[in-house]
């Protein structure tokens, strides 16, 4: 029985929160603070009218330390869980040292003035967060997180080694829009037209990034339940953290499917300087071109009844086991109606906010209370897993004939 603090009344935030209110055992006390608290009551009455319990709701710029700081203790709160944006990441890990309680984040810190994530701005804090005694988990959303986590079940129960991944993120869905981002569009748009990174190392030397100009590799793969389409080669940060602690790995790569009509969006979008970060003057006032770009697409956590089809993300993985090589390709397919009529959000939503809820379930269970700031590959996966499957997105693991062919 515990107190929560979740941040950010966005897509994923609303899901996780639904979520935790159906497993009121672990999640005792929910309240929801964001930038504007209308989103958080429309949460909160949805909550209400789905499950019967009650969300506290609060407003709050997380960039203010001080506040957080203030509302952490006037809710008791035990864990925080941000679901805001990355550029709230460290100060509101900051806010939790602070306050003398633990966090959980579904994204990498990304500073706003540069299109760049990486987590050495967040493991440079596990040191304080280690002699506070107190547990930080990075990225507990589905990519990042289940797909770290389900690398690190087929290392304990398939897989001796892996010696190269490839984590495959496939929206079969459709909403109908001309052009709409699944997620916060700003930081979407950021993260497909950044240049493609993927992890090679050839065995007894130190590796490298490999990069390539954003959306120029691009692979038909046939997915489960969706059907073939056009994948294509990007970076997505559970390549530094899987890399970092699975040291065997020789090729990491992450995959994602785009249609036609969405890349050439982006593009003509990208050539014509609407997705620059970049402040531009305009009628006599400073504004960045993404930002006003973001303010006219559609909210994504408004798509949930439009969106049809299926998503199915997950990894394959080439390893040893026993002197055999062997390779798993471990995935969840999840259907974007279905969790409209479950929680009122389409499956992207879904697929971040379930395993968000998750992770802080872990942290509260005390499987992952573990002093310091983790990635969830390096901890247990087994329980993990099977929340999983008991709270709606099941997995399946297959065995491959040999490791992939592109
Ligand atoms: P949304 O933009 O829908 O929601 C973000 C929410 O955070 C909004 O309600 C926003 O408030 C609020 N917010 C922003 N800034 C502040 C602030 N300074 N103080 C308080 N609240 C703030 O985003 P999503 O729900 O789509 O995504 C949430 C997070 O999940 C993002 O970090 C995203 O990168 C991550 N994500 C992770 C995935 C994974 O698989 N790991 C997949 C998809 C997303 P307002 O409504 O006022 O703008």
């Amino acid at each position: 029985m515990s107190k929560v603090l979740v941040i950010g009344a966005g897509g994923v935030g609303s899901v996780a929160v639904h979520k935790m209110a159906m497993n009121a055992d672990i999640f005792s006390d929910i309240t929801l603070a964001s930038r504007r608290k209308f989103k958080c009551d429309e949460i909160a009455s949805s909550v209400k009218k789905r499950t019967g319990i009650t969300v506290k709701t609060a407003e709050l710029d997380a960039m203010d330390v001080g506040a957080t700081v203030a509302l952490i203790k006037e809710t008791g709160a035990v864990l925080l869980v941000n679901l805001a944006l990355p550029y709230q990441d460290l100060v509101l890990m900051d806010a939790c040292l602070d306050a003398g309680i633990n966090y959980m984040d579904t994204a990498n810190y990304e500073p706003p003035e540069e299109a760049k994530f990486e987590y050495h701005w967040q493991w440079a804090y596990h040191e304080r967060f280690k002699k506070a005694g107190l547990t930080a988990i990075l990225g507990s959303g589905f990519d990042p997180g289940v797909t770290s986590v389900y690398a690190t079940w087929l290392r304990k129960h398939k897989l001796e080694t892996i010696r190269q991944i490839d984590v495959l993120d496939c929206n079969g869905g459709d909403n109908g829009k001309a052009f709409a981002t699944n997620f916060n569009p700003e930081i979407n748009i950021r993260e497909v037209t950044a240049p493609a990174r993927h992890w090679e190392k050839k065995k007894g030397e130190a590796g490298d990034w490999i990069e390539s100009p954003a959306m120029t590799t691009k692979v038909a793969f046939d997915f489960p339940a969706v059907g073939e389409k056009n994948m294509y080669l990007m970076y997505h940060e559970e390549l530094e953290s899987m890399k970092t602690h699975f040291p065997e790995i020789e090729r990491a790569r992450f995959w994602m499917t785009f249609g036609d009509a969405y890349i050439n969006h982006v593009t003509v979008l990208q050539n014509i300087g609407m997705t620059s970060i970049k402040p531009i003057m305009h009628n006599g006032q400073e504004i960045i071109p993404l930002q006003f770009l973001t303010s006219v697409l559609p909210d994504p956590s408004d798509l949930g009844e439009l969106t049809k089809g299926k998503t199915c993300i997950g990894d394959i993985a080439t390893g040893m086991k026993d002197g055999i090589e062997k390779t798993y390709y471990i995935y969840n397919i999840c259907d974007h109606e279905e969790c409209y009529a479950e929680v009122g959000s389409q499956a992207v939503a879904y697929t971040t906010g379930v395993p968000a809820m998750i992770g802080a379930a872990q942290i509260l269970k005390g499987n992952w209370a573990k002093a310091g700031v983790w990635n969830t590959e390096q901890l247990d996966p087994d329980d993990y897993m099977d929340m999983l499957n008991k709270q709606g997105l099941p997995w399946e693991v297959h065995e491959l004939d040999g490791p992939v062919s592109f």
